[in-house]
């Protein structure tokens, strides 16, 4: 009679007994296996704090030029900032009382849209060994307001960290779009201003660190609901934002330092047409921002405006560059699909023509290739050379007002 040899039990007591070579284990004991493997695979999980690996900022700075091309400044404050981060979670670890206490800097990353603020988030995570996050701080309203509440920040962070909350609380939040929190008006008796004010004084509290009651599951807060406490103290956020039309902030400020013989020559020097490179907490507070978050965001970095070259190296040189990937998609058809270089000026100038930016460069590149994506896989050529001539007779069929919407 044939037995599982980890249970005993006979085949006809189970729904399925398997043969080894010399013996058999049957279906319950290869679910119960399967529990303890995937509980030891759990243990060496991602998200061991005790295990960082510490790269150096110039490590991690070159990792996130694999993906992000330019914006040297920020990576650099980037690199800084998770740098410090994670020595600051070791430190935590080995605290003695009497140390100096090393303080979070969370960040904020200035820059248009579509610049490289959430790729470069994006991108860190990839090389984290800490649950990581991407919050909207559009949808959040103050409690009791439709929309989420503050702490639905904290749910998805423990969600990512599978409801580790020790992980959690070491974990890397990235808020995109605060500026869109900014107080609407500087005159304070204006009817209330759920999704501004009292939305930053509810973020404040997270980021200055605090023990936070999270709904585990998200939602509105319910009496019934259990609640996780999950201390923010450890919790690196980093803010994103464009915030149009800073640069006239900037530029006010600028101008009324402009008194004075010496000044008027400092003035001189200041790149009008890039005046987001100045900003500083002042500007933010002046776009909206209440002073105590700004405190709060000590390490503040721009992104620079993507400029043709730009735009022209990030079409092929990420290391998942748009251009690769159409060439990948092909070739999972077996077609070799290759491009005329002019091709790829033109997608940039095209681009640059209707104020794309880098979104753009996709959706053109999407009009252009639409018509041999959907024709070419159930046909017979292996092989596609996309020429200036064709890229641009597909292109003038687009409607523009798609791919600006895109
Ligand atoms: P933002 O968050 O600043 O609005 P994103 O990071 O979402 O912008 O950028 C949108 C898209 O544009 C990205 O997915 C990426 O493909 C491309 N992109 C933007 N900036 C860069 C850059 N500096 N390097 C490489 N790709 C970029």
């Amino acid at each position: 009679m044939d037995r599982c040899s980890f249970c005993g039990r006979e085949k006809r007591d189970t729904n399925l007994l398997i043969a080894g070579i010399s013996g058999h284990i049957c279906d319950s004991c290869i679910e119960q296996a399967h529990s303890i493997l995937q509980e030891e695979l759990k243990k060496n999980s991602e998200f061991d704090v005790n295990e960082i690996k510490l790269s150096k900022p110039e490590e991690i700075k070159s990792f996130l030029g694999q993906y992000v091309i330019g914006q040297d400044y920020a990576k650099k404050f980037l690199a800084v900032a998770v740098y410090n981060h994670y020595k600051r979670l070791m430190h935590v670890k080995i605290q003695d009382k009497n140390e100096v206490e090393i303080e979070k800097s969370n960040i904020i990353l200035v820059g248009e849209t579509g610049t490289g603020k959430t790729l470069l988030a994006r991108t860190i995570a990839k090389m984290l060994h800490v649950p990581f996050t991407i919050v909207d701080a559009t949808v959040l309203t103050e409690a009791g307001y439709v929309g989420e509440d503050i702490e639905s920040i904290l749910t998805r962070l423990l969600q990512v960290a599978d409801y580790n909350v020790e992980a959690a609380e070491k974990g890397i939040v990235f808020i995109d779009e605060i500026d869109k929190i900014a107080r609407k008006s500087d005159n304070p008796s204006i009817t209330r201003d759920v999704s501004g004010e009292g939305v930053q004084q509810g973020l404040l509290k997270l980021l200055e660190g605090s023990v936070i009651n999270v709904p585990p599951q998200g939602g509105r807060k319910h009496p019934d609901q259990k609640m996780i406490p999950v201390n923010t103290k450890n919790i690196l956020f980093v803010c994103g934002g464009a915030f149009d039309g800073i640069e006239k902030k900037i530029g006010q400020r600028l101008n009324t330092k402009t008194v004075g013989y010496t000044a008027v020559k400092e003035s001189d020097m200041v790149d009008r047409t890039n005046l987001l490179q100045y900003v500083t907490p002042q500007d933010l507070k002046a776009f909206g921002l209440i002073p105590e978050i700004v405190g709060r965001l000590p390490v503040l970095a721009y992104l620079e405006p993507l400029d043709a070259e730009t735009l022209r190296s990030i079409l092929t040189e990420p290391k998942n560059a748009i251009i690769k990937q159409y060439e990948m998609l092909f070739d999972m058809d077996g077609i070799k699909l290759t491009f005329e270089d002019k091709v790829l000026d033109y997608i940039v100038e095209k681009s640059v023509e209707y104020k794309l930016g880098a979104r753009g460069l996709r959706s053109i590149c999407e009009a252009i290739m639409i018509d041999a994506m959907f024709e070419m896989p159930s046909g017979d050529e292996k092989e596609i050379h996309v020429d200036l001539e064709y890229a641009r007779e597909k292109f003038e069929k687009t409607d523009i007002k798609r791919l600006r919407a895109a």
